[in-house]
């Protein structure tokens, strides 16, 4: 237990009374001192030897763009000030969880309040008026309703109305888009200060598609840049809001050569999909790249909560079918995770014949494969009056990475049959994606992947894609896996083509849950004091810069 000081307002008191100082309200801890370890702590380190000094210089510029993502994030994600709800509280452990968490909620326990005093989070964040339902979005009539880039809020009338970004941030987003120019001037890779320069504009204008379409162009630019309103994830009311976020990163150019000959086979794995034909006939992008990264800082969004270790840009539909995508394998961040929670969680619930099968090769694979996943299937509805994500509403984001997931392994699958993969057996891409559900799923239903993650869980114990024995460890039936990963495959794109938002409300409402028997599972992985998710000690001086 600890106290901390009132960071919210005296009660309004009545013009009658006497107003008296209201004795500062004392926000108390909601969980186990325990949970406040939850997350591991990691150098955010790279090689930077092989850089000059100018792009060195250009990294220190690219890192104070991302923090202002950072406040810029903070600001979505909570309603209070920052510094004042941080400086707030005096028991550092307490703080160092506030600060990973953006705010007074857990983002790895469905949001739960972990202070006593502060509201449930609201569903939209700070990206609608708290007190607006879902029914008066719905009814109600303004521009830029479904945008991804404006804060609804409203006018002194009690309507709603949008404020872009550019105007809601404008000073901050002025000052990240100075430091992008800036940087463009150090950089000697002509696409990438073509990038800075557009990506710098888009911040002002609200307009990212000229400065996605450039990011798409860069090849062969050694260092890389995430930044802006990216994801939407955080809008858990609608799905429509993208939040601030960035990832400074380094190219890994031996492994992204070795990743760039998958991309390839995206068109032949598509005709595969063990799917109608007509829940496959869109062409996955041709061009569509693939490389790895040291990530040398995180900001924002993706700082918040479990940090990405895998990502696939731009989100905007135009340019996926215009340039495909490009994946990102963040691969420290990567090694990070399977080190301080991969291995250890199959010491505890995989059964000990099959640990040999938890290698870093399969699960490095199995999240390369998810990325390149996202560019199957199909972004329109078979009727072609919706995308996907606009027909599916909350539960886009869920749905998008079981694909995701699951079709990664059908590749992998493929790719193995084929020949193309030589490394490992299907055995460990098995073993090592069971394993990866239970480290996936401590991430909880408010995140999108934790919530994916429980529905595969269920559906695999359904198929009996793995058996439990007496000992209570997991054993994965490798002929019932592959049955069920074809059968969970085609659910989902079934789902995802008729753009069924119902069938999909009812499988996250029967499946996106953790039953009692994997629970106590997860509890045995927190008695093991297994961390749930890493945090990073980054910044210049961690990586001397
Ligand atoms: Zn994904």
């Amino acid at each position: 237990m600890f106290l901390l000081a009132s960071c919210s307002k005296p009660p309004q008191t009545s013009e009658e009374q006497v107003t008296e100082v209201a004795p500062a309200a004392q926000h108390t801890l909601l969980i186990e001192q325990s949970r406040l370890s939850i997350y591991h702590p990691v150098d955010l380190t790279s090689d930077l030897s092989h850089l000059s000094d100018n792009q060195k210089r250009m990294l220190s510029l690219l890192i104070d763009a991302s923090k202002i993502m950072d406040d810029l994030f903070w600001q979505q994600a909570f309603n209070q000030d920052k510094s004042a709800f941080l400086s707030a509280i005096e028991d550092k452990d307490v703080r160092h969880f506030a600060e990973i968490n953006y705010g007074p909620w857990d983002r790895l326990n469905g949001d739960a309040p972990f202070l006593s005093g502060f509201e449930e989070k609201a569903l939209g964040a700070e990206f609608y008026p708290h007190d607006m339902t879902k029914t008066e979005f719905e009814s109600a009539n303004f521009e830029d309703k479904q945008g991804l880039y404006s804060v609804v809020k409203r006018d002194d009338t009690g309507k709603l109305f949008t404020q872009p970004y550019s105007k809601a941030y404008s000073d901050e987003l002025t000052k990240a888009a100075n430091l992008l120019k800036e940087a463009s001037a150090l950089a000697n890779n002509e696409e990438f200060k073509q990038y800075l320069l557009l990506r710098a504009e888009a911040l002002l204008t609200d307009d990212y598609l000229a400065s996605d379409m450039a990011w798409m162009d860069m090849k062969t630019n050694p260092v890389e840049l995430v930044i802006g309103p990216i994801e939407s994830y955080e809008d858990q009311l609608f799905g429509y809001r993208a939040a601030f976020e960035a990832y400074v990163l380094v190219k890994d150019l031996k492994w992204s050569e070795k990743l760039a000959k998958y991309a390839a086979f995206l068109p032949e794995l598509q005709q595969g999909l063990p799917v109608e034909s007509a829940y496959k006939a869109e062409m996955p992008g041709s061009d569509a790249d693939l490389n790895a990264y040291d990530v040398i800082y995180y900001a924002g969004h993706s700082n918040a909560g479990s940090k990405t270790i895998a990502i696939n840009l731009p989100n905007d539909e135009r340019v996926q079918l215009e340039k495909g995508t490009r994946r990102l394998q963040l691969k420290n961040a990567m090694r990070a995770k399977f080190d301080n929670i991969l291995v250890p969680i199959a010491d505890t619930l995989i059964v000990p014949e099959q640990r040999e099968h938890i290698t870093f090769d399969a699960f490095f694979a199995n999240t390369m494969f998810h990325e390149v996943a996202h560019g199957l299937g199909i972004k329109n509805t078979l009727d072609g009056s919706n995308t996907v994500r606009g027909a599916l509403k909350e539960h886009a984001s869920a749905l998008e990475e079981g694909k995701a997931d699951i079709l990664g392994l059908y590749m992998v699958q493929s790719l193995l049959e084929k020949g193309e993969i030589t490394e490992g057996t299907l055995k460990d891409y098995y073993v090592t994606f069971m394993a990866g559900i239970f480290r996936s799923v401590r991430f909880g239903a408010s995140s999108a992947h934790g919530k994916a993650n429980m529905i595969r869980f269920n559906f695999f114990a359904e198929q009996g894609a793995f058996e439990k024995t007496e000992a209570g460890l997991y054993s994965v039936n490798m002929e019932k896996m592959g049955t069920a990963i074809k059968a969970l495959s085609a659910l989902i794109l079934t789902l995802q083509g008729d753009g069924d938002y119902d069938g999909v409300a009812e499988l996250v409402a029967n499946m996106g849950v953790i039953k009692p028997a994997l629970a106590a599972d997860l509890a045995r992985l927190e008695a093991a004091n297994i961390p749930v998710d890493i945090h990073f000690n980054q910044g210049k001086e961690v990586l001397g810069l």
